[in-house]
Protein backbone atom coordinates (compact mmCIF):
# COMPACT_ATOMS: atom_id res chain seq x y z
CA UNK A 1 0.00 0.00 0.00
CA UNK A 2 1.59 3.40 -0.71
CA UNK A 3 0.89 6.12 1.30
CA UNK A 4 -2.26 7.76 -0.94
CA UNK A 5 -4.11 4.70 -0.50
CA UNK A 6 -2.99 4.27 3.03
CA UNK A 7 -4.74 8.30 3.89
CA UNK A 8 -7.87 6.47 1.36
CA UNK A 9 -8.11 3.94 3.72
CA UNK A 10 -8.19 5.11 6.98
CA UNK A 11 -10.37 8.39 5.38
CA UNK A 12 -13.11 6.07 4.11
CA UNK A 13 -12.81 3.64 7.56
CA UNK A 14 -13.16 7.05 9.75
CA UNK A 15 -15.95 8.03 7.68
CA UNK A 16 -17.65 4.50 7.16
CA UNK A 17 -17.48 4.78 11.08
CA UNK A 18 -18.79 8.37 11.75
CA UNK A 19 -22.32 7.39 9.06
CA UNK A 20 -22.46 4.09 9.61
CA UNK A 21 -22.98 2.83 13.08
CA UNK A 22 -25.40 0.09 13.07
CA UNK A 23 -28.10 2.25 14.36
CA UNK A 24 -28.36 3.80 10.76
CA UNK A 25 -29.24 0.63 8.72
CA UNK A 26 -32.26 -0.46 7.18
CA UNK A 27 -33.78 -0.71 3.33
CA UNK A 28 -33.14 3.13 2.59
CA UNK A 29 -35.31 6.14 2.66
CA UNK A 30 -36.13 5.57 -1.11
CA UNK A 31 -36.22 1.58 -0.83
CA UNK A 32 -38.88 1.34 2.05
CA UNK A 33 -41.37 3.95 1.14
CA UNK A 34 -41.61 2.14 -2.15
CA UNK A 35 -42.19 -1.19 -0.71
CA UNK A 36 -44.95 -0.04 1.07
CA UNK A 37 -46.58 1.29 -2.18
CA UNK A 38 -46.15 -1.70 -3.90
CA UNK A 39 -47.77 -3.79 -1.17
CA UNK A 40 -50.88 -1.89 -1.00
CA UNK A 41 -51.34 -1.91 -5.10
CA UNK A 42 -51.78 -5.82 -4.69
CA UNK A 43 -54.04 -6.12 -1.89
CA UNK A 44 -57.64 -7.97 -2.40
CA UNK A 45 -59.98 -5.86 -2.79
CA UNK A 46 -61.90 -5.82 0.25
CA UNK A 47 -59.69 -4.71 2.03
CA UNK A 48 -57.81 -2.38 -0.57
CA UNK A 49 -59.90 0.97 -0.22
CA UNK A 50 -58.38 2.12 3.57
CA UNK A 51 -54.94 0.79 2.49
CA UNK A 52 -55.35 2.77 -0.36
CA UNK A 53 -57.00 5.88 1.14
CA UNK A 54 -54.22 6.27 3.55
CA UNK A 55 -51.14 5.10 0.89
CA UNK A 56 -48.81 8.26 1.62
CA UNK A 57 -49.45 7.66 5.13
CA UNK A 58 -47.68 4.39 4.91
CA UNK A 59 -45.36 5.28 2.15
CA UNK A 60 -44.29 8.16 4.35
CA UNK A 61 -43.91 6.21 7.55
CA UNK A 62 -42.50 3.21 6.02
CA UNK A 63 -38.84 4.85 7.81
CA UNK A 64 -40.31 5.73 11.05
CA UNK A 65 -38.94 2.75 12.82
CA UNK A 66 -35.40 3.62 11.66
CA UNK A 67 -35.95 7.04 12.74
CA UNK A 68 -37.38 5.92 16.19
CA UNK A 69 -33.76 4.28 16.96
CA UNK A 70 -32.88 7.57 18.06
CA UNK A 71 -35.62 8.04 20.97
CA UNK A 72 -35.55 4.58 21.65
CA UNK A 73 -31.95 2.85 22.06
CA UNK A 74 -34.01 -0.81 21.72
CA UNK A 75 -35.71 0.21 18.56
CA UNK A 76 -32.74 -0.96 16.64
CA UNK A 77 -32.39 -4.51 17.82
CA UNK A 78 -35.66 -5.17 16.46
CA UNK A 79 -34.44 -5.03 12.82
CA UNK A 80 -31.88 -7.79 12.60
CA UNK A 81 -30.93 -11.17 14.13
CA UNK A 82 -27.72 -12.31 13.37
CA UNK A 83 -28.93 -15.71 13.35
CA UNK A 84 -24.90 -16.80 12.35
CA UNK A 85 -24.11 -16.43 15.75
CA UNK A 86 -26.38 -19.51 17.14
CA UNK A 87 -24.46 -21.84 14.88
CA UNK A 88 -24.86 -23.20 11.21
CA UNK A 89 -27.32 -23.40 9.05
CA UNK A 90 -30.83 -23.82 9.47
CA UNK A 91 -30.02 -22.93 12.82
CA UNK A 92 -31.83 -25.85 14.75
CA UNK A 93 -29.83 -25.11 18.09
CA UNK A 94 -32.27 -21.51 17.96
CA UNK A 95 -35.31 -22.48 19.85
CA UNK A 96 -38.34 -20.28 17.46
CA UNK A 97 -40.05 -19.34 20.35
CA UNK A 98 -38.39 -16.69 22.23
CA UNK A 99 -39.42 -17.88 26.39
CA UNK A 100 -37.29 -20.82 24.88
CA UNK A 101 -34.48 -19.24 23.13
CA UNK A 102 -34.12 -16.63 26.21
CA UNK A 103 -34.20 -19.73 28.68
CA UNK A 104 -31.39 -21.39 26.40
CA UNK A 105 -29.40 -18.52 26.01
CA UNK A 106 -29.80 -15.68 28.50
CA UNK A 107 -32.56 -12.40 27.74
CA UNK A 108 -29.48 -10.40 26.98
CA UNK A 109 -27.51 -12.58 24.61
CA UNK A 110 -31.01 -13.24 22.91
CA UNK A 111 -32.18 -9.28 22.45
CA UNK A 112 -28.84 -8.23 21.53
CA UNK A 113 -28.12 -10.50 18.35
CA UNK A 114 -31.32 -9.17 17.21
CA UNK A 115 -35.08 -10.14 17.49
CA UNK A 116 -36.73 -9.18 14.08
CA UNK A 117 -38.75 -12.48 13.62
CA UNK A 118 -40.18 -12.08 17.03
CA UNK A 119 -41.06 -8.69 16.34
CA UNK A 120 -42.64 -9.21 13.17
CA UNK A 121 -44.75 -11.74 15.10
CA UNK A 122 -45.32 -9.49 17.62
CA UNK A 123 -46.67 -6.53 15.37
CA UNK A 124 -48.99 -8.84 13.07
CA UNK A 125 -50.54 -9.90 16.35
CA UNK A 126 -51.15 -5.90 17.59
CA UNK A 127 -52.38 -5.06 13.74
CA UNK A 128 -54.53 -7.84 14.15
CA UNK A 129 -56.01 -6.64 17.07
CA UNK A 130 -55.92 -2.73 15.52
CA UNK A 131 -58.15 -3.71 12.64
CA UNK A 132 -60.98 -5.92 15.01
CA UNK A 133 -61.32 -2.49 17.02
CA UNK A 134 -61.48 -0.49 14.31
CA UNK A 135 -58.64 1.54 15.43
CA UNK A 136 -57.32 3.65 12.28
CA UNK A 137 -54.87 5.69 14.07
CA UNK A 138 -53.05 2.22 15.45
CA UNK A 139 -53.64 0.38 12.25
CA UNK A 140 -51.76 2.80 10.33
CA UNK A 141 -48.74 2.85 13.20
CA UNK A 142 -48.76 -1.17 13.06
CA UNK A 143 -49.08 -1.60 9.48
CA UNK A 144 -46.26 1.03 8.83
CA UNK A 145 -43.73 -0.60 11.65
CA UNK A 146 -45.02 -3.95 10.40
CA UNK A 147 -44.38 -3.31 6.54
CA UNK A 148 -40.97 -2.28 7.70
CA UNK A 149 -39.85 -4.99 10.45
CA UNK A 150 -40.68 -7.57 7.01
CA UNK A 151 -39.11 -5.57 4.27
CA UNK A 152 -36.38 -5.28 6.84
CA UNK A 153 -35.95 -9.04 7.33
CA UNK A 154 -35.43 -9.20 3.31
CA UNK A 155 -31.96 -7.54 3.68
CA UNK A 156 -29.46 -10.50 3.48
CA UNK A 157 -26.73 -8.28 5.89
CA UNK A 158 -29.26 -8.27 8.13
CA UNK A 159 -29.41 -11.94 8.81
CA UNK A 160 -25.69 -12.03 9.46
CA UNK A 161 -23.35 -11.33 12.45
CA UNK A 162 -20.71 -9.52 9.50
CA UNK A 163 -23.44 -6.69 8.77
CA UNK A 164 -21.44 -4.55 7.25
CA UNK A 165 -18.56 -6.60 6.05
CA UNK A 166 -17.00 -4.88 9.02
CA UNK A 167 -15.25 -8.62 9.68
CA UNK A 168 -13.86 -8.86 6.37
CA UNK A 169 -12.48 -5.60 5.80
CA UNK A 170 -15.70 -4.55 3.57
CA UNK A 171 -16.94 -1.73 5.82
CA UNK A 172 -19.56 0.44 4.29
CA UNK A 173 -21.57 -2.52 2.23
CA UNK A 174 -24.35 -2.70 4.41
CA UNK A 175 -25.80 0.63 2.80
CA UNK A 176 -24.20 0.18 -0.70
CA UNK A 177 -26.10 -3.16 -1.10
CA UNK A 178 -29.48 -1.62 0.55
CA UNK A 179 -29.22 2.21 -0.10
CA UNK A 180 -26.82 3.24 -2.80
CA UNK A 181 -27.92 0.49 -5.50
CA UNK A 182 -31.93 1.28 -4.81
CA UNK A 183 -30.65 4.81 -4.98
CA UNK A 184 -28.75 4.63 -7.94
CA UNK A 185 -30.62 1.90 -10.06
CA UNK A 186 -34.26 2.02 -8.48
CA UNK A 187 -35.62 3.81 -11.80
CA UNK A 188 -35.68 0.98 -13.90
CA UNK A 189 -36.99 -1.83 -11.33
CA UNK A 190 -39.71 -3.48 -12.28
CA UNK A 191 -41.69 -4.39 -9.53
CA UNK A 192 -42.87 -8.36 -10.06
CA UNK A 193 -45.25 -8.65 -7.35
CA UNK A 194 -47.10 -11.55 -6.59
CA UNK A 195 -50.80 -11.97 -5.25
CA UNK A 196 -50.58 -11.80 -1.48
CA UNK A 197 -51.22 -14.76 0.62
CA UNK A 198 -52.23 -15.68 4.11
CA UNK A 199 -49.56 -16.91 6.55
CA UNK A 200 -50.38 -19.59 8.63
CA UNK A 201 -47.88 -18.96 11.32
CA UNK A 202 -46.54 -15.53 11.00
CA UNK A 203 -43.36 -16.04 13.04
CA UNK A 204 -42.16 -19.57 11.11
CA UNK A 205 -43.27 -17.61 8.18
CA UNK A 206 -40.67 -14.78 9.78
CA UNK A 207 -37.51 -17.14 10.37
CA UNK A 208 -38.60 -18.82 7.29
CA UNK A 209 -37.71 -15.03 4.99
CA UNK A 210 -34.97 -14.76 7.88
CA UNK A 211 -33.23 -18.17 6.38
CA UNK A 212 -33.73 -17.30 3.10
CA UNK A 213 -32.34 -14.07 2.94
CA UNK A 214 -29.36 -15.40 5.43
CA UNK A 215 -28.29 -17.93 1.92
CA UNK A 216 -27.94 -14.55 -0.19
CA UNK A 217 -24.90 -12.81 2.30
CA UNK A 218 -22.04 -15.30 1.09
CA UNK A 219 -22.86 -13.66 -2.23
CA UNK A 220 -23.60 -10.30 -1.13
CA UNK A 221 -20.01 -10.21 0.51
CA UNK A 222 -18.36 -12.17 -1.93
CA UNK A 223 -19.55 -10.02 -4.89
CA UNK A 224 -18.80 -7.04 -3.44
CA UNK A 225 -14.80 -8.46 -3.44
CA UNK A 226 -15.33 -9.30 -6.89
CA UNK A 227 -16.49 -6.06 -8.08
CA UNK A 228 -13.61 -4.09 -6.54
CA UNK A 229 -11.08 -6.70 -8.10
CA UNK A 230 -8.61 -5.16 -10.50
CA UNK A 231 -10.00 -1.43 -10.00
CA UNK A 232 -6.97 0.71 -8.57
CA UNK A 233 -7.55 2.31 -5.57
CA UNK A 234 -7.54 5.82 -6.52
CA UNK A 235 -10.84 4.91 -9.04
CA UNK A 236 -12.32 2.71 -5.92
CA UNK A 237 -13.28 5.74 -4.18
CA UNK A 238 -13.94 9.34 -4.37
CA UNK A 239 -14.95 12.55 -2.51
CA UNK A 240 -18.55 13.47 -2.74
CA UNK A 241 -19.38 16.72 -0.59
CA UNK A 242 -23.32 16.28 1.02
CA UNK A 243 -24.64 18.12 3.20
CA UNK A 244 -21.87 20.27 4.41
CA UNK A 245 -19.86 17.26 5.28
CA UNK A 246 -17.00 15.58 2.51
CA UNK A 247 -17.87 11.79 2.32
CA UNK A 248 -15.47 9.20 0.71
CA UNK A 249 -17.46 6.77 -1.51
CA UNK A 250 -17.06 3.93 -3.74
CA UNK A 251 -17.26 5.08 -7.21
CA UNK A 252 -19.68 4.60 -10.38
CA UNK A 253 -17.18 2.20 -12.08
CA UNK A 254 -17.23 -0.03 -8.75
CA UNK A 255 -21.14 0.50 -8.51
CA UNK A 256 -21.99 -0.75 -11.89
CA UNK A 257 -19.96 -3.68 -11.46
CA UNK A 258 -21.43 -4.61 -8.37
CA UNK A 259 -25.12 -3.82 -9.49
CA UNK A 260 -24.31 -5.99 -12.84
CA UNK A 261 -22.76 -8.99 -10.64
CA UNK A 262 -25.64 -9.39 -8.07
CA UNK A 263 -27.79 -10.17 -11.45
CA UNK A 264 -30.71 -8.57 -10.33
CA UNK A 265 -30.40 -9.70 -6.61
CA UNK A 266 -31.50 -6.42 -4.94
CA UNK A 267 -34.70 -6.43 -7.06
CA UNK A 268 -35.87 -9.57 -6.29
CA UNK A 269 -35.48 -8.38 -3.08
CA UNK A 270 -37.56 -5.66 -2.79
CA UNK A 271 -40.61 -7.29 -4.92
CA UNK A 272 -40.28 -9.96 -2.22
CA UNK A 273 -40.58 -7.40 0.43
CA UNK A 274 -43.20 -5.80 -1.36
CA UNK A 275 -45.44 -8.86 -1.92
CA UNK A 276 -44.62 -10.27 2.08
CA UNK A 277 -45.74 -6.66 3.50
CA UNK A 278 -49.09 -7.36 1.55
CA UNK A 279 -49.56 -10.66 2.98
CA UNK A 280 -48.87 -10.00 6.74
CA UNK A 281 -51.16 -7.03 6.23
CA UNK A 282 -53.48 -9.51 4.56
CA UNK A 283 -53.27 -12.15 7.45
CA UNK A 284 -53.82 -9.47 10.25
CA UNK A 285 -56.76 -8.43 8.44
CA UNK A 286 -58.27 -11.95 7.68
CA UNK A 287 -56.97 -12.97 11.55
CA UNK A 288 -59.09 -10.15 12.90
CA UNK A 289 -62.45 -11.52 10.89
CA UNK A 290 -61.90 -9.77 8.08
CA UNK A 291 -63.51 -6.28 9.35
CA UNK A 292 -64.72 -3.96 6.89
CA UNK A 293 -62.54 -0.94 7.00
ZN1 LIG B 1 -34.88 -0.97 9.64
Amino acid sequence: MNRRTIILSLLLFCSTLFFLTRDSLGWGSRAHPEIHRHAVRVLPAEMKAFFERHADTLAARSVEPDLHRRADSLEGYYHFIDIDRYGAYPFPELPRSYAEAVKKFGKATVDTNGTLPWRIAEFTRRLSDAMRRKDEREILYCASYLGHYVADAHVPLHTVENYDGQLTNQKGLHARWESRIPEMYGENFRYDVGAPYRIEDPLASAFGIVLESHLLADSVLALDMEAREGIPEHELMKMVERRGWTELRMSEKYYARYYKLLNGMVERQLAASARRVASYWYTAWVDAGRPDL
